[in-house]
């Protein structure tokens, strides 16, 4: 019998011999066929020198974790679960469990990294298969095959986690995970427990990372051992993991001469030699792993793009990259995540309002400038007024501030507002509002958000009243990590249960959009007729100084915990305590837009405005409102916007989940 037969589980059961052992990296390079669907080069998989060690962690029976922290372009994912899949398939059948954050990436990846092994690889060709009498043995993403079965669920399903118990689960891109599976908490957690009855379990997270204090591979790797990747020097052999700029600690570090960046070089940490990239590829077969901490069962890895041999990650196309990417803090970040395989860090520091107050445009408040496509509102909800936001969405992210609203309370006897049942009729009249173009059409609000953090359960009784195409309550979650994560119900029913179907609260990820606003507000101005990067805040010149000092309200501090380690969270700036609610405005706005579908729609370059039409929705809650005079004419609810709407999912409304 050899390893090329995989049925020695099957028929002869108790006279069993264990299977010839093979590790990770042998059985790919002998099994694993790579599709045309997921590689370059479809053909025998070859495993690259920085790859084996940690696919061979797979089957080392000492590794019980494996953490990945990762840049793009190094084959992290077929490496390490498509092999790992095939593995357990083939050589060593056993219940697999795959998460990936979101149950659309989870189908995706049967669809295209599944299925096409399967079918390219001969040795687990006859293993998935229909059998008759069992058609559910498979489905898009539950597999059986002889001695296991494979499922690959999304990170928000709490179902998916209640399966019966898994010896190997595999976390994929850990950073895009939503804050907890439903009301049932860490996923890492949850699908970890799902392993506690095999002895020997294999837990592997793998993942790019995101912004640091948010992102969670980051951490999972200084829980394990801490291995980087070290090359020797070709001129003096000194061995040293590589870093994109110089550094402390040491690493080779990248260079490149001035306004060459395609000539770019590394240079040896011990004697200053110059390293050329035609010696990338002698130094990276000759490089090992080396741990920066002792080994208790988990093995964890750190490696960027720098020591890849994909022919589209030069040294000098990675320096290029950065030069593009320099000037634009949305295009640093993602170069810093997916190029370097670092978290964002943001600086922290708040914008400086002052020059933001000196760049205002000529637009008047309450009118809709050319390039607004769509508005939202953002409410923050006080004990005695209700502030607003209105503001413009337009191509590239860009936006404009429309109109600051403020609704006091009502006075009570002593002259303290206090918000009535009449304060709350007034917000829903400020929703028939309506904002002219130039041209004289009349833009509606199009998704109004409403904070559901304050004064909770009367917001939730005010909001249901409104479809969720038009009103939806948000509560901010600083653990998120999108801008806006999927809506979770709030209705208790009497059997002690949340109300699946019942009204449902959207989490926004407040740190996620505070980071991205300050890096907006942060762009440089752009001269007139030039145009705007991705982003950029236009705002009107009636703005007075309060406005701004409130948008720019907070900043990313470093705050010590009491378990010893630094987090930096978002602070009020001293001074503005109470006054940050222009911020808070902005951030539901911006996550009512992402609900609008602003995130889903990546804009071609040819691709023409549509024509705004110009009526309010009509509002179904109106009927139980008691009527107040609407500002403006209610005509017919507008076409939808084609070029808002073509990425929205299948499901409708709110069954297409922003990306
Ligand atoms: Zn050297």
């Amino acid at each position: 019998m050899t390893d090329a037969d995989p049925h020695w589980l099957s028929g002869t059961r108790g006279a069993l011999r264990p299977p010839p052992h093979l590790s990770l990296s042998e059985w790919a390079d002998k099994h694993y066929h790579l599709s045309p669907e997921s590689a370059a080069e479809p053909g025998r998989w070859r495993t690259l020198p920085y790859q084996r060690e940690v696919m061979d962690c797979v089957t080392d029976p000492a590794v019980e974790r494996i953490t990945w922290w990762k840049s793009a372009r190094i084959g992290a994912t077929l490496s390490i679960i498509t092999n790992t899949i095939g593995y357990h398939i083939h050589h060593d059948p056993c219940p697999v469990l795959l998460v990936q954050p979101t149950q659309e990436d989870a189908e995706r990846y049967s669809k295209e990294g599944f299925a096409p092994m399967v079918r390219d690889c001969p040795s687990l060709t006859g293993l998935i298969r229909e059998r008759r009498g069992k058609s559910a043995a498979q489905t898009l993403c539950h597999k059986t095959y002889p001695g296991g079965i494979l499922s690959i669920v999304g990170a928000h399903s709490a179902r998916g986690f209640r399966s019966t118990s898994r010896r190997v689960v595999i976390f994929d891109e850990v950073d895009g995970y939503p804050p907890t599976a439903g009301a049932e908490g860490d996923q890492i957690k949850l699908g970890t427990t799902r392993t506690d009855y095999y002895a020997d379990r294999k837990i592997i997270h793998v993942s790019t990372p995101t912004i640091e204090g948010i992102s969670r591979i980051k951490p999972l790797f200084y829980q394990g051992d801490q291995r980087r990747y070290h090359v020797p020097c070709p001129h003096c052999g000194h061995r040293d993991f590589m870093v994109f700029s110089k550094q402390e600690d040491g690493g080779h570090w990248m260079q490149w001469p001035e306004g060459q960046p395609e000539h770019a070089y590394f240079v040896c940490s011990a004697g200053g030699c110059v390293i050329r990239h035609k010696d990338k590829h002698k130094m990276v077969t000759e490089g090992a792993w080396v741990a920066a901490a002792p080994f208790r069962g988990h093995a964890s890895f750190h490696l960027w793009a720098a020591y890849s041999f994909s022919p589209n990650a030069t040294w000098g196309q990675l320096a290029q990259e950065f030069v593009d990417a320099k000037d634009n803090p949305e295009e640093l970040k993602t170069f810093v995540n997916t190029v370097l395989g670092e978290t964002w860090q943001d600086r922290g520091e708040a914008p400086d309002w002052e020059q933001l107050y000196a760049r205002r445009e000529q637009y008047k408040v309450g009118t809709v400038p050319e390039g607004a496509h769509f508005l939202t509102e953002g409410v923050d909800v006080q004990i005695d007024r209700f502030e607003i936001e209105t503001v413009g969405w337009g191509l590239d992210k860009q936006s404009w501030s429309i109109e600051r609203t403020v609704i006091m309370g009502e006075p009570d006897a002593h002259g303290k507002h206090i918000k009535t049942p009449a304060t709350w009729r007034k917000l829903a009249a400020h929703f028939n509002l309506t904002y002219p173009a130039a041209d004289g059409r009349q833009f509606p609000v199009a998704l109004t958000a409403i904070d559901a953090g304050n004064e909770t359960q009367a917001v939730y009784n005010f909001c249901r009243r409104y479809p969720m195409s038009r009103v939806i309550a948000v509560r901010g979650v600083g653990t998120e990590r999108t801008i806006v994560g999927l809506p979770s119900p709030v209705d208790v029913m009497n059997s002690g249960k949340r109300h699946q179907r019942g009204y449902k609260v959207w989490p926004v990820g407040v740190n996620v959009a505070k980071t991205e606003l300050y890096g907006w507000l942060r762009l440089p101005i752009v001269p007139d007729g030039e145009p705007c990067p991705e982003g950029y805040c236009h705002f009107p010149e009636q703005h007075g100084v309060e406005y701004f000092k409130q948008l720019t309200s907070e900043h990313l501090i470093p705050v010590k915990k009491r378990s010893g380690h630094v987090r930096r969270e978002w602070r009020v700036v001293p001074g503005m305590n109470d006054r940050n609610h222009g911020l808070d405005c902005r951030v539901y706005a911006r996550a009512a837009a992402s609900v609008y579908g602003l995130d889903r729609h990546i804009p071609r370059d040819d691709e023409a405005p549509p024509p705004a039409q110009g009526a309010p929705p009509q509002a179904t809650a109106e009927a139980q409102q008691p009527r107040e005079p609407a500002p403006a004419p209610r005509k017919q609810r507008p076409k939808k916007e084609n070029w808002i709407t073509s990425g929205r999912g299948k499901g409708g409304f709110l069954g297409g989940r922003r990306r």
